[in-house]
């Protein structure tokens, strides 16, 4: 099935440069077809990635909503996933596809899990375990050193601790991405880690890069990781913030628009990976027959 599609895109390039070739004079015909060839093989190879993001997880029907769901719920979504041959893949399979030509797993998608509750630790961590699932972990750094400080482990409210980070990574389950040290607010004229309108490009550009080099810098001391991702906070992107991701060394980034991800062998692929918000509203065959794609 797969075969005869790139078959059949390659032939539509093809046809395709062969069509430019009538009407494009003076170009050679050999360099035409190859660029079209090229593009269309490049298209056939791109592997689809749903990326779902949640938020916290509490038991109280009241306290649940956008942000938050139920803990069964979300093992409903496990368990959907794992009986109809779906595999969670974290952030190092993707660069281990695009950057080193390694294989995703058919029918790859994604689970990410932004802020960092310990209700995270407390709820979807175990379930990860039983269903041998993983997912992306994207906390914010200064809150992690204050609930470290202050021993709060109340799932209502408190955010993870490095020993429960540290656990969890260590399961080889749980993958850790930046969400800023201390970008995660909207105050002052800043939404997340956007641009203000009043600051110059310079002046944003190194508040950005000493942030999130805190975190990093944080993870590696506590951690030994780097992380290679950074997840908007809010997904509020600024166009100015990109080179200096890319110069600091990440890979990829997360965004909150709802698409599935083209994959291809193109780094470039990596920056702006669209998630699915996963709210209380829908059974998981609801929610999932809507977003994935039809299985390989
Ligand atoms: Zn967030």
């Amino acid at each position: 099935m797969f075969c005869t599609i790139k078959i059949r895109r390659a032939l539509a390039g093809i046809l395709g440069a062969a069509a430019a070739i009538v009407v494009t004079a003076g170009i050679s015909i050999g360099i035409l077809a190859a660029i079209q060839v090229d593009a269309s093989v490049e298209q056939a190879e791109a592997v689809q990635v749903p990326i779902i993001m949640y938020h916290g997880l509490l038991k109280e029907e009241k306290k649940q909503g956008r942000y938050v769901i139920s803990p069964d719920l979300f093992e409903q979504d496990l368990k959907y996933l794992q009986e109809n041959g779906y595999t969670t893949i974290v952030m190092a399979d993707l660069l281990e596809y695009v950057y080193n030509g390694k294989d995703l797993p058919v029918n790859p998608v994604m689970i990410t899990f932004d802020d960092g509750y310990y209700n995270n630790y407390l709820y979807a961590y175990p379930l990860l375990k039983q269903y041998n699932s993983r997912m992306v972990l994207s906390p914010i750094g200064r809150y992690i050193d204050e609930y470290t400080q202050n021993g709060d482990t109340n799932p209502n409210y408190a955010q993870c601790n490095w020993d429960a980070i540290r656990e969890m990574m260590d399961s080889g389950l749980v993958e850790i991405q930046n969400h800023s040290y201390n970008l995660h607010s909207v105050d002052q004229g800043r939404k997340g880690a956007k641009k203000k309108v009043v600051e110059s490009v310079a002046e944003y550009q190194s508040l950005l890069e000493e942030d999130l080099a805190k975190m990093q810098r944080r993870m590696e001391e506590e951690t030994g990781y780097i992380p290679t991702t950074f997840t908007y906070p809010f997904g509020a992107v600024s166009k100015e913030s990109l080179p200096v991701l890319k110069e600091m060394g990440f890979r990829a980034t997360l965004v909150c628009e709802s698409r599935v991800n083209q994959i291809t062998r193109d780094p470039e692929c990596l920056y702006g990976l669209g998630r699915y918000l996963r709210t209380n509203q829908g059974s998981s065959e609801v929610f999932f027959k809507k977003i994935l794609p039809k299985k390989e």
